[in-house]
């Protein structure tokens, strides 16, 4: 896997979606990537405000549905790429990375990459951010964000992996880290 190629097509691909998509909707209200609808969402509510209204109500519970709902978005977006027919393994990640970066996510970078063990690094995850920001109380928040992530390696190496959040901007740590392994 070589990682260098993957952060240049993540930057190729936020060019090139900054330069082809608008950022707003149209008169319609409506804004498209890719033909697929996408609408603006605040990092506030989501997903720091949602994760914040969901350990009220679920205790625990928020954060399995946060990375489940994530895990099966990743395989959705993975499949979604595929229908647009990119093959190579690191055009898919880097393409990936390029949506997540244009859709506010920040510059997320593959640490380290073996067929058993990947880790990624997010400089500046929206939900840990804002979780800080609003919140002020420390924990590790991106369970949504590391869902979409093991959701999307999981169909892309055909195994299923299983993410740790092993740094968290909101916890207190300089960027978020997540160490992927098969399960
Ligand atoms: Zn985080």
């Amino acid at each position: 896997m070589n990682i260098k190629k993957i952060k240049k097509i993540r930057e190729g691909e936020f060019k090139s979606l900054l330069k082809n998509v608008p950022v707003a909707g149209d008169e319609e209200g409506i804004i498209k990537i890719y033909d697929r609808r996408f609408n603006l969402m605040g990092a506030e509510y989501w997903t720091a405000g949602f994760f914040n209204i969901l350990d009220k109500i679920m205790k625990k519970g928020a954060v399995g549905i946060l990375y489940n709902s994530g895990y099966e978005i990743g395989k959705i977006h993975f499949n979604w790429l595929k229908g647009i027919g990119i093959a190579a393994e690191e055009e898919f990640i880097g393409k990936y990375l390029g949506l997540l970066k244009f859709c506010g996510y920040g510059n997320i970078n593959i640490a380290s990459f073996d067929e058993n063990r990947v880790v990624i690094v997010a400089e500046s995850s929206p939900d840990g951010i804002e979780y800080k920001h609003i919140y002020k109380k420390k924990r590790k928040v991106c369970h949504y964000l590391k869902g979409i992530l093991d959701g999307f390696l999981s169909s892309l190496l055909k195994k299923e992996l299983t993410s740790e959040e092993t740094k968290c901007v909101a916890a207190g740590d300089k960027c978020c880290e997540f160490v992927a392994k098969v399960k």
